[in-house]
């Protein structure tokens, strides 16, 4: 099948897709990083102020949770060997479950791999074919996967549309009578949602959710990646904030908190996996039929004790949300006066929480593009987004905040970015 240059048919068919993507300032390049992945990050020799990572409380390359993995691979070695089901389970991954569990209030947690492998896991478990999924249109792009897998019919709403989300429910009563099933038992209904949106930063209305979800006979599944030791008063995340108390004893309001909860380990816990929270039923049910965790390889009980030692930290350090909170509001009033403004989200009346995500709209992939180059030759490593990530038209850079960013590192960026701005060409 190779030509006389060695490619074969299959390489030559890819060469002009690459070309066509170098072509749309699409293509993406990785750099390789030397040293820890904190906020002073290391590429080929020269040092970066880290502005892009997940990493909010700097924990991915804190010594503690390091010490607390070292611990467990001179004890046990690297890897888990096998399955959870067979004999990867540890001691480490149980008491990390049950330390998740302990601190968000819920039954039962249950680690997977990584939130793609949850998210995929969680939703084909659930859904199948005659199921449906209403799901927001800017949702993770492993929660619409997960969806289209499921076989259950996709329904998507118009970003943090409420209303959109009652047009759905109130819907599938036609739906439903089309053959006659009895619609609350025998056919499932999920509502899907990010919390904290990884692109843009805005926060789903939750409660309004979660109301009508219930008023519908629908399960709510919520995916807070990036709200997960960030928001809540303790840190519990989006669950923590939008309902303080899980067990509704003189809580604020008797809206039961999310179904399933999903978060991740690799961001704000700085280790890597992620865990489903919920119900006994929900844990259980998940254990039987979860395939992207039945078949997988238990992930490194080191590991476990990294996540498990951060989320210690993070218990017993709240001057770290603190301080993360504090440079939100430093770069996002620095970036108000360059003129960059929130995007606008008239949909949902919520005060929206201050999130670490904090994108600078550009517009076209070439101008966010240029922006991030110049930046990083000043020293800041901030990640242009574009398309498919985003829609077309609405490259930006996504700057992230980090508990261990310092004032100054903030207002650095914030110079860097007036300069760079000023010698970028105007917008087509
Ligand atoms: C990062 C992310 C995931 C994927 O989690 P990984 O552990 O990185 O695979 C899922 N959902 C959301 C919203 C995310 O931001």
């Amino acid at each position: 099948m190779n030509d006389r240059t060695g490619h074969s048919l299959l390489d030559r068919r890819l060469e002009v897709e690459l070309a066509r993507i170098r072509a749309a300032d699409l293509y993406r390049v990785r750099r390789a990083v030397s040293g820890g992945h904190g906020v002073d990050i290391e590429v080929e020799g020269r040092h970066y102020v880290n502005f892009c990572s997940n990493d909010y409380l700097g924990l991915a390359a804190d010594p503690r949770p390091a010490a607390a993995a070292q611990r467990v691979l001179a004890r046990c070695g690297t890897g888990s060997g096998a399955a959870a089901l067979i004999t990867g389970y540890d001691v480490e991954h149980a008491r990390l479950e049950e330390a998740l569990a302990d601190f968000l209030g819920r039954p039962r947690a249950l680690l997977f791999s990584s939130g793609w492998a949850a998210n995929l896991g969680v939703l084909r478990a659930l859904l199948g074919r005659g199921d449906r999924l209403i799901a927001d249109e800017l949702n993770h792009a492993s929660l619409i996967d997960g969806g289209r897998l499921s076989g259950a019919e996709y329904v998507r709403v118009l970003h943090r549309d409420i209303a959109g989300f009652e047009r759905a429910l109130d819907a599938l009563g036609e739906i439903g009578n089309r053959d006659g099933k009895d619609e609350k038992w025998e056919r499932r209904t999920l509502v899907v949602t990010d919390s904290v949106f990884s692109m843009d930063g805005d926060v789903a209305d939750l409660p309004s959710l979660s109301q009508l979800a219930r008023a519908h006979g629908a399960a709510l599944m919520v995916d807070d990646a990036h709200g997960f030791g960030v928001l809540g008063a303790n840190g519990g995340g989006a669950a923590e904030h939008f309902f303080p108390s899980p067990s509704g004893a003189g809580s604020r309001s008797r809206v039961p908190s999310p179904d399933i909860y999903i978060a991740t380990l690799g961001k704000s816990l700085g280790a890597s996996g992620a865990f489903v929270a919920g119900s006994e039923a929900l844990i259980e049910y998940l254990i039987q039929r979860a395939r992207s965790w039945v078949f997988s390889t238990a992930p490194p009980p080191a590991i476990a004790a990294a996540a498990c030692e951060s989320l210690r930290v993070l218990r017993a350090e709240p001057e770290r949300r603190q301080r993360l909170q504090d440079n939100i509001r430093r770069f996002h009033d620095g970036a108000r006066q360059l003129g960059f403004a929130a995007p606008d989200t008239p949909q949902s009346p919520i005060a929206n929480p201050a999130t670490p995500i904090q994108p600078l709209l550009l517009g076209e992939a070439a101008r966010a593009l240029a922006l991030s180059r110049a930046l990083f030759e000043r020293g800041y490593w901030v990640a242009a987004i574009r398309p498919p990530t985003v829609p077309a038209g609405t490259s930006r850079l996504r700057v992230t905040l980090s508990a261990t960013h310092t004032a100054m590192q903030i207002d650095g960026l914030l110079a860097a970015l007036g300069d760079a701005l000023q010698r970028l060409p105007a917008a087509a």
